[in-house]
């Protein structure tokens, strides 16, 4: 098996006195399309946000693409990352959040194109170009010169995805994308994401409660319970023949 993408190594999380993760120990390899479900609350998304440097940690190390996120190795010892380091380290990952948090101000290309000519340094013909593509694979392309406002939920998520897409990161990370949905703008939304992971390269880490998307497009599905994982496989293994018994449990009450 090829080197994890992405590594967690005895991350311990701490909000105050609560422990949200204890020792997680957690990898994923690169291309691989891995979901986690469990309990709200189980830190679900903290596992998220510590890869976008939105959390730091409190101990133990978050390894991406071969280089800890957290630290950085000077004289043979990790220290504390620098913010330059931290920058750099970001690029790899995009996220997509469950409330779309689009910048209202600015048009649909804009969104797409900001964050490529700032960060990325391409000129403004590289950005609109790629945003248009974008917005063509997410089947927007006639409404790039709208305002967020002015979409229906479905379609700013995708617009948040393609959002992400432009800055080509090569782990893509999902956070209950569909949860603020109606229901009937959730398929338009699973959709584009199912495409996204017909991209052999691309890694995706997806948190939903969609159980029956993620059957289909995930490679492994995690359970997380308490900060941990509590049981982890292919997912036409751990949704049908579940072994542990708070597994069983989550299951049964959400499908
Ligand atoms: P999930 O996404 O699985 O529902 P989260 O990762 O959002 O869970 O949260 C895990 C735990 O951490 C919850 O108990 C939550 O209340 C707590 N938590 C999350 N973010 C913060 C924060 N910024 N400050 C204090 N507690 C937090
Ligand atoms: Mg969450």
């Amino acid at each position: 098996m090829s080197e994890p993408i992405i590594k967690f190594d005895k991350v311990v999380k701490r909000f105050g006195s609560v422990t949200v993760l204890n020792e997680l120990d957690f990898s994923v390899s690169p291309g691989e399309k891995v979901t986690i479900i469990g309990p709200s609350g189980s830190g679900k998304s903290t596992v998220l946000r510590i890869l976008m440097t939105l959390e730091s940690i409190n101990d133990g190390v978050v390894w991406v693409d071969g280089e800890p996120l957290w630290h950085e190795e000077r004289g043979g010892k990790l220290q504390a990352a620098s913010e330059k380091h931290m920058h750099r380290m970001r690029e790899k990952l995009g996220m997509v959040f469950q409330q779309f948090n689009l910048f209202p101000h600015m048009t649909v290309r804009r969104n797409l194109t900001e964050a490529p000519i700032r960060v990325l340094k391409l000129s403004k013909k590289e950005a609109r170009e790629r945003a248009d593509r974008l917005l063509e694979m997410v089947g927007l392309q006639d409404q790039a010169d709208k305002y967020p406002h002015q979409l229906s939920g479905g379609q700013q998520q995708r617009v948040g995805i393609a959002r992400a897409c432009a800055m080509r990161p090569r782990i893509m990370l999902f956070d209950e994308p569909t949860s603020a949905l109606d229901p009937e703008l959730v398929g338009e939304v699973l959709n584009v994401i199912r495409n996204l992971a017909e991209e052999h390269d691309l890694t995706m880490l997806l948190v939903t409660h969609e159980m029956q998307f993620a059957r289909q497009i995930s490679d492994r599905v995690c359970f997380f319970d308490r900060g941990r994982i509590c049981e982890e496989g292919p997912p036409s293994e751990l949704f049908s023949e579940p072994k542990e018994a708070r597994t069983k449990e989550f299951l049964r009450a959400v499908v």
